[in-house]
């Protein structure tokens, strides 16, 4: 295949027909929707390294994240992220280009890619730190890529690698799940109904494990539809108690946060390696606020108190799960959704030319799955 790669490169892509600008949704400055510009005046990013696959975007996904960046949230960490010897000739992370999820068309590789050709199907979930999906072409390291499933149009599959590539990290890392550990767990998953939560629940039926989750009225028959065996209506009233008459958890994953983690941590079996697994962290909130060193040791030293008031008082391993980019994982995902066993669950769509409409409807809180944006 490397071999063929190769050839098909110089067949398909000239760098010539790569290079000049290309259409983006960019953000010169923090702010609310109005920050959003749409331009047709960014360079394209072109392969620079060995590993590098470029794509051709064909649909993305929004995220809460997203709003938040465009606000500004995690500048400080991201910017360090993305020039930690600050050697950029620019100082400055503008023009931002925001957009995690992506499915589309590679369209050059470097010398190095053996996974990918030009013209494979391919989806990924971009690191906040490089530069996102909301434009015509986005370029990514091979291992951050992966074969996008072949039963999905673009515009399905941009719904998933973002949850999925978080879910699995959260559970896996944190939460110490796999296919085969997870049969007959007990898993809890507070925000149902998100975008995280959607993905969630089938990947947990998928691996056999029992799935409950929280979510309001309206979304029970997705998220039963979805496979959730118990449902818990937090608006009908107070969701601990409702949760009191059932058998408590091995794993619970947490992505509503702030109250929910006072109440929620009673709902695990103690002294049983039970796990609560958050991914509402104040982390780059403090370094926002606080600065990278003193963010940093703010976010450590709550969750060290966390971990060590938690094993000592009920033996429950406290963690934090976070996106982590991953290629392979999504492999995995692309499989189980060929099988039929994950559906992508989109809730609205828009076109390239509704980007703002999109924040907007992310903003408006609510998701029951995932907002799509269609590029190509
Ligand atoms: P979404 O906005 O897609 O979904 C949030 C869902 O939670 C909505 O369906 C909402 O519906 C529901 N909800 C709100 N309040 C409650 C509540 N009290 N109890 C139960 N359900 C509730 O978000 P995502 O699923 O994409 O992400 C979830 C969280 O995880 C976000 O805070 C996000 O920032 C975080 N996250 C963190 C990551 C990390 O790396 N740490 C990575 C990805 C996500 P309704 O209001 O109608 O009930």
């Amino acid at each position: 295949k490397a071999l063929g790669r190769a050839g098909w490169r110089n067949v398909c892509t000239s760098p010539s027909r790569l290079q000049g600008c290309m259409s983006a949704w960019v953000i010169d400055q923090y702010g609310t929707n109005g920050v959003l510009k749409y331009t047709e005046e960014i360079s394209i990013p072109t392969v620079s390294s060995p590993q590098e696959v470029m794509i051709k975007v064909h649909a993305a996904s929004l995220n809460p994240l997203d709003v938040s960046m465009r606000g500004g949230y995690g500048a400080k960490l991201l910017k360090l992220r993305r020039d930690p010897l600050s050697v950029m000739d620019s100082d400055s992370e503008f023009p931002l280009i925001l957009g995690r999820d992506v499915s589309g068309v590679v369209v050059d590789c470097g010398s190095e890619v053996t996974h990918f050709a030009p013209g494979d199907e391919v989806w990924a979930a971009v690191p906040p730190w490089k530069q996102g999906s909301l434009a015509e072409f986005v370029t990514l390291t091979e291992y951050e890529v992966s074969h996008k499933p072949k039963l999905l149009s673009h515009t399905e599959a941009a719904s998933i690698p973002y949850v999925a590539n978080t879910a699995l990290s959260a559970l896996v890392n944190a939460g110490g799940l796999c296919r085969d550990s997870a049969s007959n767990k007990r898993v809890l998953i507070t925000g149902g109904s998100g975008g995280v939560g959607t993905f969630t629940i089938q990947l947990l039926k998928a691996w056999g494990a029992s799935v409950t989750v929280t979510c309001s009225q309206n979304a029970e028959g997705l998220v039963r539809g979805l496979g959730a065996d118990e449902v818990v209506d937090y608006t009908a009233g107070d969701a601990a108690e409702q949760l009191e008459m059932m058998e408590k958890f091995d794993v619970i994953l947490d992505s509503v946060g702030g109250e929910t983690e006072q109440w929620v941590m009673g709902k695990l079996k103690p002294w049983s390696g039970a796990k609560y697994v958050t991914l509402v962290t104040p982390l780059l909130q403090n370094t926002d606020s606080m600065g990278l060193l003193d963010g940093a040791l703010s976010a450590v030293f709550t969750l060290n108190s966390k971990v060590t008031q938690n094993m000592i008082s009920s033996g429950i391993f406290y963690r934090w799960g976070f996106y982590a980019p991953d290629g392979p994982a999504l492999d995995e995902v692309s499989k189980l959704v060929d099988e039929g066993k994950i559906l992508p669950v989109v809730e609205a769509q828009f076109p390239f030319t509704q980007v703002p409409q999109a924040f907007q409807k992310l903003e408006e809180g609510h998701a029951r799955g995932k907002t799509v944006v269609r590029v190509a």
